[in-house]
């Protein structure tokens, strides 16, 4: 049967941190999750969404003259979207001649993006790679992405899935029987913590890593490592507590410092990106993290 195409909102060629070798990267539109620090904000939306970004912006009016809603309005600060009138339609992006408007967001057919994905086999078969399933949240088009995971599967091509861990306990087992290796996100161990800078409680993350390593699928660990945050030596000591008794293979766990390279990309959306109780983590803290997880039997290590 065929699946409802969810969007796409970035597909990223000759990616070497997501995954062994050289990968295809492939971003689901649609998440649980609203960390604060997200770098790709505009992942979390399901829906087709307007980018505007005022330094491309020439001022020349085709915007304005293509919307069919008077949607679309030049003033001195550049252009203005009228929400209520916006109907999503694209027109205005496909009239910028500097790609100051752009439209994220795309739906794809399996078939069209197995034709995508085919075209980079002689890359992974080079490299060891493959391809990687991320988001937002795969999860949230389970369905979808199986079929996807079987096609790959039936190429022999390696799958990957980056995933938040927020989702159906089914769904993500499923999904381990056709996929090679997960890339886990662990964040913080506190819940209430966990609610206030992800908007979501953690009990159900950390209750899927168990039934997933139950599985005995590859996984690794993936923390965002944010100084302020969660780079904290009890937060790090509950998470290795927590993955070294974890049934199954023992999981390996990366820790990706936090930068701020999204800071560009949500006044695009009109967003505000408040990271103001968060910063880089000195090399003292990356190592430290790497010592406890070695201290808990664990292998780790910096970066993707
Ligand atoms: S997306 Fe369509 S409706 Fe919205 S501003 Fe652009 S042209 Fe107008
Ligand atoms: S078409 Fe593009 S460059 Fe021209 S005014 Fe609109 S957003 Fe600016």
């Amino acid at each position: 049967m065929t699946q409802p195409q969810p969007l796409i909102f970035d597909i990223k060629r000759y990616s070497i941190n997501d995954g062994p070798g050289i990968r295809l990267t492939i971003f689901f539109k649609g998440c649980p999750l609203s960390c604060r620090w997200c770098h790709n904000p505009e992942s979390l939306s399901m829906r087709t969404q307007k980018l505007y970004t005022r330094s491309k912006c020439i001022g020349c009016g085709e915007c304005v003259k293509a919307c069919q809603n008077q949607a679309c309005l030049l003033g001195k600060g550049g252009i203005v979207t009228d929400a209520e009138r916006c109907q999503v339609c694209g027109a205005c992006a496909e009239a910028c001649p500097s790609l100051a408007t752009e439209m994220s967001g795309r739906s794809y057919s399996v078939a069209e993006l197995m034709g995508i994905i085919e075209k980079e086999i002689p890359f992974f078969d080079q490299s060891g790679g493959g391809v990687t399933f991320s988001g937002g949240e795969p999860l949230m088009h389970t369905p979808f992405l199986l079929e996807l995971l079987n096609a790959c599967g039936e190429q022999q091509i390696h799958r990957a899935v980056d995933t938040s861990g927020y989702g159906k306990t089914t769904d993500l087992v499923a999904i381990a029987e056709q996929a090679d290796l997960f890339l886990f996100d662990l964040k913080l161990m506190d819940a209430e913590r966990h609610r206030e800078f992800t908007g979501v409680d953690n009990s159900l993350i950390l209750d899927n890593l168990k039934a997933l390593a139950t599985t005995g699928v590859q996984i690794e660990i993936r923390v965002p490592l944010i100084a302020g945050l969660n780079d904290d030596r009890q937060n790090l000591e509950q998470m290795a507590t927590f993955v070294a008794q974890l049934p199954g293979p023992r999981p390996t766990l990366s820790f990706l410092p936090f930068h701020n390279i999204a800071e560009n990309k949500y006044p695009k959306l009109g967003q505000i990106y408040d990271v103001s109780e968060m910063a880089v983590p000195g090399t003292e803290r990356l190592q430290q993290a790497v010592d406890i997880c070695a201290d808990h039997g664990l292998i780790a290590s910096v970066g993707g």
